[in-house]
């Protein structure tokens, strides 16, 4: 097994005004390179915090992450740039495209703030696996909100990052944009790209997900293969949950 992250006894809170919100409960995770994990859950579960942390970009109060060898916490500042940089992309909900600047700027928009020069021949491949090889030189705005969850999937993948992190992809978009999204994304799992994906498409979790974990007030209740997931839920809350999200 080739671990790529690992999570122990993670706990987040956050303060609201005099509130405060536990949303990850002594939670523990590894994910192997190369795998498809599928993070699902109600609205307010902790999948959000969860790829947070996960992904560096939010600190635990309590616990250990590491990617491959690395423990996040003994990391300076700038290796967890230079990490997040390198090794790490991620695709959120809103693409955050920047729109002044061209499909082609946008998609080697890590490389410049790297200060790396974009492989040429690597852009185009990535363009043109992402289906947006004609629309290179179009700007944000003339693009469909599929096209640009596209573009923002291929930025992602610039940096030829070791692992991707989704937070609901396709939430914001129409059902046939959903589709041409999930099919780059069914593309790159197929390659072998290690993704960590929050996700309430069923049918796309269910084919093309190796793992399901799935959380409920901060804790996972349920983890498995997605065929026994899906097909042998051992939970009762794992079983409401997808009776109702199944119709
Ligand atoms: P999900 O992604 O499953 O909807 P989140 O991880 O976003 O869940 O949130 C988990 C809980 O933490 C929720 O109760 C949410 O309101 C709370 N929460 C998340 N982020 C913040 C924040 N920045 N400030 C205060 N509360 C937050
Ligand atoms: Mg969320």
């Amino acid at each position: 097994m080739d671990t790529i992250i690992r999570m122990e006894h993670v706990s987040k809170s956050y303060q609201l005004g005099l509130k405060s919100i536990q949303a990850l409960k002594d939670l523990d995770f590894t994910a192997e390179r190369g795998e498809f994990v599928a993070v699902m859950g109600r609205s307010g579960s902790g999948k959000s915090t969860f790829l947070k942390i996960a992904g560096t970009l939010e600190d635990a109060d309590a616990g250990k992450v590491w990617i491959g060898e690395k423990e996040i916490q003994t990391l300076s500042r700038q290796e967890r740039c230079e990490m997040r940089q390198g090794s790490i992309g991620f695709v959120f909900q809103k693409y955050q495209l920047l729109p002044e600047y061209t499909i082609w700027d946008n998609v080697c928009m890590p490389l410049y703030i790297a200060h790396q020069n974009p492989d040429r021949d690597y852009i185009q491949q990535i363009l043109k696996r992402a289906g947006l090889w004609e629309r290179r030189m179009d700007y944000p705005e003339e693009l469909s909100g599929g096209e640009q969850q596209r573009v923002a999937i291929a930025r992602a993948i610039a940096v030829n990052p070791e692992i991707i992190y989704f937070d609901e992809p396709t939430s914001a978009l129409d059902p046939e944009l959903t589709v041409e999204v999930l099919a780059v994304m069914k593309r790159l799992a197929q390659e072998g790209m290690t993704m960590l994906v929050v996700t309430h498409e069923m049918n796309f979790a269910r084919t093309v997900s190796n793992r399901v974990i799935f959380m409920e007030k901060g804790v996972v209740v349920e983890q498995g293969s997605s065929k026994e997931f899906f097909e042998h839920p051992k939970e009762t809350r794992t079983k409401e949950f997808l009776r109702i999200f199944q119709e």
